[in-house]
């Protein structure tokens, strides 16, 4: 047997054990336990790069679910990482503080919009989003309106899987139908109308007004993913419907929660989405992008006016994950938000935005599209009729890309490193995937 050949079978066996476990064993998100396609094993990833255990390599067009913004195996990264693993890898956060949280904290603080200066590190962005909620309804029981109970938000949001967050998901494109029945009830307005730079629907204004209206005294807040809803439709809206939310929830003493866990960290362009708006939410939280990919960390922040709030009277804030503020995940966090606002972040983000506008516009005049979106490092095909992953997968797999579609889209969020071919072979893989569906 030849080296090579003895090479490539020892990595087909193992390519085949990997699977086979994965098979037998592991359950994979939103699958059924025998997923249409088996997962490809990765061995590692570098760059922009994702390479495979078979020997294939894929440039990732999804930086692991808007994560990865630096790309993967970032020495300054890396370095973070080691220098805090020599220290501790992780301490309780009960009773006991450190500074790459303290340091974090501040960081945060300073990029995000004032007057948010308080932080509760999660370990998850769902549980970021159970926290923003709990925050909302301990504040009203605080100031004694415990009939400040409910929450109103948009169609075709996403804010996470955990029970809290799904009833603030669209209550029928959302993945979670299937739990209606045990989700508390939530005031629903439509999606706000399409369309970055088209006027506000008058009749989006209007119902947020008559819900407040009728309904104020219940609402505890008003949540929404601010100009760009992601995985409830990557749809992107006019930043003024911020504006005139804002101004409504002041009036009707509503709390004004922004979930930025897909937008934030640049990836609508701006460092936050709300800042498009130059408006302030009563809590914000943060995820996805905050540690680069690195780990699993997430925050949410809010006023001193609400922290206040909730602590008068020696109440406490009812919450405090394990993990909580984990010394590696800030460590990594604080050089990847450094790192991003040392670096030409919204130039880069500028030019992938010219290029996806460029490439994939133009694809909206097919018979099978029935729109196209881009902002900032987001590039969205919506397709007439639902995509076919087994279809589509090989498509793009053939082409050197790793995308990810679900529902009617194919969409792309790069790492903002991605260079001009690389971002070229993104776009061409989603247009061959296009060519490759059914018309109708
Ligand atoms: C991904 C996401 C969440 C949930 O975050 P997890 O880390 O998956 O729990 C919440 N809100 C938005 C807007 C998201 O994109």
């Amino acid at each position: 047997m030849t080296e090579s050949k003895k090479i490539t079978d020892t990595r087909s066996d193992k390519v085949k054990r990997i699977s086979a476990l994965d098979g037998a064993h592991i359950w994979h998100p939103y699958a059924s336990f025998t997923p249409p396609i088996a997962p490809l094993p990765v061995l590692r990833a570098e760059g922009v790069d994702i390479y495979l255990e078979d020997g294939r390599k894929l440039i990732d067009g999804m930086a692991s679910w808007w994560c990865a913004i630096h790309g993967y195996n970032h020495p300054i990264l890396n370095e973070a990482v080691d220098n805090q693993i020599k220290k501790m890898s992780h301490v309780m956060f009960g009773g006991l503080t450190h500074e790459p949280a303290a340091e974090l904290a501040r960081t945060l603080v300073e990029i995000t919009p004032e007057p948010l200066n308080r932080v509760f590190f999660a370990d998850s962005g769902s549980i970021a989003v159970e926290v923003a909620m709990k925050m909302a309804l301990q504040y009203w029981l605080s100031l004694g309106k415990p009939g400040k109970c409910r929450f109103a938000t948009v169609r075709n949001g996403y804010h996470g899987d955990s029970f809290g967050c799904m009833s603030v998901c669209d209550p029928i494109n959302g993945m979670h139908e299937k739990f209606s029945n045990v989700l508390p009830p939530v005031h629903f307005l439509p999606a706000p109308q399409l369309g970055f730079s088209l006027p506000v629907a008058e009749d989006d204004i209007s119902g947020i007004q008559e819900l407040f209206t009728a309904k104020h005294q219940e609402i505890a807040a008003f949540i929404i993913e601010p100009v760009v809803q992601g995985a409830g439709g990557m749809r992107i809206y006019n930043p003024h419907y911020l504006q005139t939310l804002r101004r409504l929830c002041d009036e009707f003493n509503i709390l004004l929660i922004f979930d930025e866990i897909a937008t934030g960290f640049g990836r609508t362009g701006e460092l936050f989405a709300s800042h498009h708006a130059r408006v302030s939410p009563d809590i914000l939280t943060l995820g996805k992008a905050i540690c680069g990919g690195y780990m699993t960390l997430a925050a949410t922040l809010t006023t001193d006016k609400i922290s206040d709030g909730i602590s008068s009277g020696d109440s406490v804030l009812m919450h405090g994950p394990t993990f909580m503020a984990n010394p590696l995940a800030c460590a990594v966090a604080l050089a990847s938000t450094e790192l991003l606002l040392a670096g030409p972040w919204q130039e880069r983000v500028k030019a992938i935005e010219d290029t996806l506008s460029e490439t994939l516009t133009p694809l909206k005049n097919l018979p099978q599209v029935a729109d196209v979106r881009c902002i900032g490092a987001i590039g969205v095909i919506e397709m007439r009729q639902p995509v076919d992953i087994t279809t589509a997968q090989p498509v793009f797999i053939e082409a050197g890309v790793w995308l990810r579609p679900f529902g009617h889209l194919i969409y792309c969020m790069p790492p903002y490193i991605v260079s001009d071919s690389q971002l070229h072979q993104i776009t061409c893989a989603m247009s061959d995937t296009v060519n490759a569906l059914p018309l109708e």
